[in-house]
């Protein structure tokens, strides 16, 4: 039997990464790459004024060779001696990141849309058949960005076939087209509780360009036989079915019982929590990603560490908490914000940023910041309780906060929880563990 490893690939906003474990969850190797820089709108500019190409044109093909050749880097950085016993691989990709490409010849029928474009032309289509409130009626759901193509676009529609980011570098792999996973699909409408795109999405003249839809690490097929010969993987080398990059860094993290967290303590708070239930509340900009036969919850206030940032260099940061006494309630009440207005856990687009009464010490000042963002935190979990969610029971922290021992021990007792620091952060570890599902489940059903 041998050992085997399994190979994530993280495809996140500034470049890809690949993390190779084995089935104990150790890391055998991890790289990055970043993107290639001719991918940039600048550079494509440049590229236009020489080529004197169509820029968009230009602009679109870029993104596409940058993403292809950081993919075929990984592959190549991974040590040539552990290549043979990579028994599997899937990859996560950006949210909404969305490739539209012809089912005939495999190329993209437009530049690829990015997570964070936003379609405004197709929004008031896209409401109008939607159910109001559903994840799809934003600008930058992938719905839209399907539809402001469909609209736009004259030719090749019907060997039109759409892909994420993450199911179009696993195709490259593995050559079967349109496959995606319900994390990736959630944003084009699909339904994960019924498992089925809804009816109102499939009446759409554009329902044939939807990929069928898998669970996240479900095996998809073997590796191209030309790339697995080239790079040396071996012959039952498996591709499995990803998820977003969110997702991947939950996975990472290492939460998988229902009622455990995940708090981000990066430039904003995000909070993720494995549930048993489904919640959805878009007045609070609360959803649910699904996970096998469990709910991920997660809601992101505007608080966090860029307001700390503001203050304190991160020097700084670390020479204050070591004075701070966490186990003493600091008498102050802030409301760190950077810019007026809070999504959750209280839904107010007029709320100011409060950060005054000042006192004279640093050390009492960061201490009641870094309080008031604990008691955020703590109020965002007891409202994913109260719109029905398993209660939390234990919090795993990632992101730059994450490292302050002082603000951990502050969050334990404002939370009233065990609080600790997560082990693994990177997203390309949660596709690794991914990877290894798809593994285990194939050789379970052998
Ligand atoms: P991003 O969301 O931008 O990726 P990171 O996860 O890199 O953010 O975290 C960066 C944030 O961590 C900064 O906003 C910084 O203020 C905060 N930070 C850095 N060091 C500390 C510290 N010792 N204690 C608390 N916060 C810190």
């Amino acid at each position: 039997n041998g050992k085997k490893l399994y190979l994530g690939m993280d495809f996140g906003t500034s470049g890809a990464r690949y993390a190779l474990i084995d089935h104990e969850g150790n890391i055998h190797a991890q790289g990055k790459r970043d993107y290639p820089l001719y991918m940039g709108e600048c550079v494509s500019t440049v590229v236009y004024l020489i080529n004197r190409l169509p820029s968009k044109k230009v602009g679109k093909m870029e993104w596409i060779r940058s993403w292809k050749d950081s993919l075929f880097l990984l592959l190549d950085d991974v040590p040539v001696s552990l290549r043979p016993v990579v028994a599997s691989i899937a990859i996560d990709g950006t949210s909404a990141t969305t490739i539209i490409i012809d089912s005939t010849s495999g190329d993209p029928l437009c530049r690829p849309y990015l997570y964070n474009e936003s379609c405004p032309d197709a929004l008031p289509l896209v409401k109008s058949i939607a159910p109001p409130k559903h994840t799809v009626c934003s600008g930058s759901s992938t719905l839209c960005k399907l539809v402001s193509w469909w609209n736009s676009c004259d030719s090749s529609k019907e060997s039109a076939v759409l892909l994420h980011q993450a199911d179009w570098l696993l195709w490259l792999l593995h050559g079967k087209l349109g496959v995606s996973d319900y994390n990736n699909a959630l944003k084009v409408g699909y339904d994960p509780e019924m498992d089925s795109y809804p009816p109102w999405l499939l009446s759409q003249p554009y329902s044939h360009l939807l990929p069928s839809v898998q669970h996240p690490g479900t095996k998809i097929g073997c590796m191209k036989e030309d790339i697995r010969t080239q790079f040396g993987y071996p012959k039952d080398c498996l591709i499995c079915t990803g998820t977003t990059d969110s997702i991947a860094a939950f996975l990472a993290a290492g939460a998988t019982l229902p009622g455990k967290g995940v708090t981000s303590l990066g430039s904003t708070l995000a909070i993720k929590l494995l549930s048993t239930k489904r919640v959805e509340d878009a007045r609070y900009g609360v959803y649910s990603h699904r996970l096998d036969d469990k709910w991920l919850v997660g809601g992101a206030s505007n608080t966090g560490g860029a307001v700390l940032r503001q203050l304190f260099s991160d020097e700084q940061l670390k020479k204050l908490s070591e004075q701070i006494n966490p186990l003493e309630a600091s008498p102050l009440d802030y409301y760190p914000l950077q810019a007026v207005g809070e999504r959750f856990p209280m839904a107010d687009p007029n709320m100011e940023p409060r950060l005054h009464p000042r006192p004279k010490n640093d050390v009492e000042y960061l201490h009641g910041i870094l309080e008031s963002i604990a008691r955020i935190e703590a109020k965002g979990y007891t409202l994913l309780k109260d719109l029905g969610a398993t209660p939390v029971e234990e919090v795993i922290t990632s992101g730059g906060g994450s490292k302050n021992e002082k603000w951990i021990k502050i969050r334990e007792r404002v939370l009233g929880l065990p609080v600790s620091k997560a082990n693994q952060t990177e997203a390309a570890y949660g596709a690794a563990l991914l990877a290894m599902k798809g593994a285990c489940e194939n050789a379970a059903s052998d």
